[in-house]
């Protein structure tokens, strides 16, 4: 429900309060789980530690003596019959308990501070059985308080509360003694006891993970991967020519990978394979070489890239390796013109052009294939499983191969891909140095600017990340526009600045990169557009801003930017966070340029959708569940995920799946 509806009477302000933590409809409020609980200590006082927080529930018998000292400082004393004893209480600062009366009901909470002494924090005059004794703590923002957050989500399970839907089927919750969803939110929200606290999260992470399970069984039973087909044929020695030609040697895991690719499109079995690999390990090569394979054995190759600068990438790259090898290939994206484009279109479809490489506007109606044989998408995780689909739809039986970036310890990875098949490249091309990062606790340019300077007039070039593009009230981060115009103040003439970022068109894009990668441009600002793939070797310095906003594994792939040749990359992650977990995070990648790590304290720290590409497929991340922990709901999540899919007609089981698929649809038609 949007949160403007009338029955909920939220204030323009109050709804203003929710959008800045990110919230912005009903759902959302629901699912804004307290990120830790207060427990108040009921224990009597012969179990009380020193300075340990105490609650207890009394009555007052004495009078209260309240001494002034300074400007508005005060102290109270007063005495406290609970349990068996007197206890002797003090509270700063609240010259109104002056009004405390004899023999009045009392809960304290505060620090025992010894021999029936308790320095109270706060106190109040009901029964302590009608206090909370657990009181959940929501991560909010400045000007947004606690209670705003609880008192809206009060208002929407009250007023929502028919709207809740119970989908885990009866059985399954039975059996494991799940609560109800209407009932596991009320007890996270407004738990009793702890009790009631971690009952709630078993049930709604069983959910979850529930959801997630029958997710991935769709994406893989999509993925037709039991299909027979014609097996591919084709003369070996072509493409061993093609590979002798290179300027390197391919290293083993690469050579490994196309075998398994190779293996794959000579079968009768249609190929459903997943190369995962660090940045930088040459998973494009690998891809480039089994669409030759492709082509030799009479079929046509296409290669799905999430952005039209890398898509261009991919074709010059492919275009070198197959230059004398009279293979016709072509780019198709968006922004290019309609002539050119309705050439490439009727020679797909005559089957004259023979690779095709290009953004999601491959996918469109008008594409047509002859006969495409392969379908390659790089950075899998950014496109929907309908688009990928979508695209293996133009053709009969066609081979797919998914590429990442983001790779996954070998028992994970097969938990979350279900049955796909997995290549990995775990070893480096020979001579690449890891990328120098340093995290600067400031977010300004200050600090660096010595580093900088010299590396600029060292002849090399530098990115600037932002995470905004234009001054936005909404969010405070560095842009892209301002950021640009600083440092041509700061460079210019010495050095020329450039600007890139997802909104400019198509023309101007590629003029700033050609620009940067002909060196004409030393200092290219940008948003992350520069993430995936951009390889402009004389680059090798990176600054991100407000890093803290940023993915590991997003940081990861930007910072491989500047790897890309011999030259020492060094990276400077710029940020004022406070916050000590994304510090953690910060430092991990300033420690550590093992892109298997990174992915796996990602996966641990935000869940799998970056990494998986479900966020796409209508899978929120995990709020709860965590992959790495929650092994036993986990495992038996995915038994009762498969049993639904076997069993896809159980009324009991239509609930869940319909919602699954209601999601999906929303989502499938995601991109960048
Ligand atoms: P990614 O796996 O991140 O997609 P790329 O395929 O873009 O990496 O490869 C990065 C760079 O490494 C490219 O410039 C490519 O030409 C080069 N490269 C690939 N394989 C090798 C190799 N075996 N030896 C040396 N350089 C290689
Ligand atoms: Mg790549």
């Amino acid at each position: 429900m949007d949160l403007k509806s009338k029955s909920l009477r939220f204030t323009p302000k109050r709804i203003e309060a929710l959008a800045r933590l990110g919230i912005c409809d009903t759902d959302g409020v629901l699912s804004y789980y307290p990120f830790r609980y207060d427990v108040m200590n009921t224990d009597s006082p012969e179990h009380w530690h020193l300075k340990e927080k105490v609650t207890f529930c009394g009555e007052v018998v004495s009078a209260v003596r309240t001494f002034r000292f300074g400007r508005n400082r005060s102290s109270s004393k007063f005495d406290v019959a609970a349990y068996d004893r007197i206890l002797h209480i003090t509270i700063f600062n609240r010259p109104w308990a002056r009004q405390l009366a004899l023999n009045q009901t009392i809960t304290v909470t505060g620090i025992y501070m010894g021999r029936n002494n308790v320095t109270a924090v706060t106190y109040n005059l009901k029964n302590q059985d009608e206090a909370e004794p657990v009181t959940p703590v929501y991560s909010v923002r400045e000007g947004i308080t606690q209670r705003t957050v609880r008192d809206s989500i009060r208002k929407v399970l009250d007023v929502c509360s028919d709207e809740i839907k119970d989908q885990v089927p009866v059985r399954f919750r039975r059996a494991y003694r799940l609560m109800e969803k209407r009932e596991s939110l009320e007890k996270i929200h407004f738990p009793k006891s702890t009790e009631d606290v971690m009952q709630a999260q078993r049930s709604l992470k069983y959910e979850e993970f529930l959801r997630f399970f029958i997710a991935v069984e769709i994406m893989k039973n999509d993925s037709g991967s039991t299909a027979y087909k014609k097996p591919k044929k084709f003369d070996h020695e072509k493409l061993k020519k093609v590979i002798r030609a290179l300027p390197f040697k391919m290293t083993p895991d690469q050579i490994a990978a196309l075998a398994d690719c190779i293996k794959d499109m000579e079968s009768t079995h249609l190929m459903y394979r997943l190369i995962q690999g660090d940045v930088g390990c040459g998973k494009t090569l690998v891809a480039a070489l089994a669409l030759y394979a492709c082509v030799l054995s009479g079929y046509q190759g296409a290669l799905l890239a999430p952005t039209e600068i890398l898509a261009r990438q991919h074709f010059s790259a492919v275009q070198n390796l197959l230059k004398d090898e009279g293979v016709s290939a072509a780019v198709l994206y968006s922004g290019e013109n309609a002539q050119v484009k309705n050439q490439i279109l009727e020679d797909l479809s005559s089957g004259k052009i023979q690779i095709v490489i290009g953004t999601h506007s491959l996918i469109q109606e008008s594409v047509k294939f002859h006969n495409l044989g392969l379908v390659v998408a790089d950075e899998q995780q950014r496109f929907g499983v309908g688009q990928r689909r979508a695209l293996r739809g133009k053709g009969d039986r066609v081979d797919f191969l998914l590429m990442s970036a983001t790779p996954i310890p070998r028992t994970l990875a097969s938990t979350l891909y279900g049955d796909m098949e997995i290549s990995t490249i775990e070893t480096m091309p020979p001579g690449r140095k890891p990328v120098i990062t340093e995290l600067i606790t400031e977010n300004s340019f200050r600090s660096v600017l010595n580093d900088v300077m010299s590396l600029l007039r060292d002849s090399r070039q530098l990115y600037v990340i932002c995470a905004a593009v234009d001054k936005n009230e909404e969010y405070d981060a560095r842009n892209v526009s301002e950021t640009t115009a600083n440092l041509k103040k700061l460079f210019e003439p010495e050095f020329r600045v450039g600007m890139l970022h997802g909104r400019m068109s198509s023309e101007e894009k590629q003029e700033v990169m050609r620009q940067f990668a002909e060196n004409e441009i030393q200092v290219l600002v940008s948003t992350t557009v520069v993430e995936v793939g951009m390889n402009v070797v004389n680059a090798t310095g990176m600054i991100i801003y407000d890093a803290e906003r940023f993915g590991m594994s997003q940081i990861h792939q930007l910072r491989g930017r500047v790897q890309r040749g011999s030259g020492q990359g060094r990276c400077w992650l710029l940020t004022d966070s406070k916050d000590e977990n994304a510090l953690d995070r910060l430092n991990v990648l300033a420690a550590t340029s093992d892109g298997f790590k990174i992915s796996y304290e990602d996966l641990r720290l935000r869940g799998p959708g970056d990494i998986l590409g479900t966020r796409q497929s209508g899978i929120p991340d995990f709020i709860l569940g965590n992959l790495i922990q929650d092994t036993g709901i986990i495992s038996q999540a995915r038994k009762d995920a498969a049993e639904i899919m076997n069993d896809p007609d159980n009324p009991d089981f239509v609930d869940i799946l319909d919602s699954v698929h209601e999601t999906a649809r929303r989502n499938a038609n995601y991109a960048d």
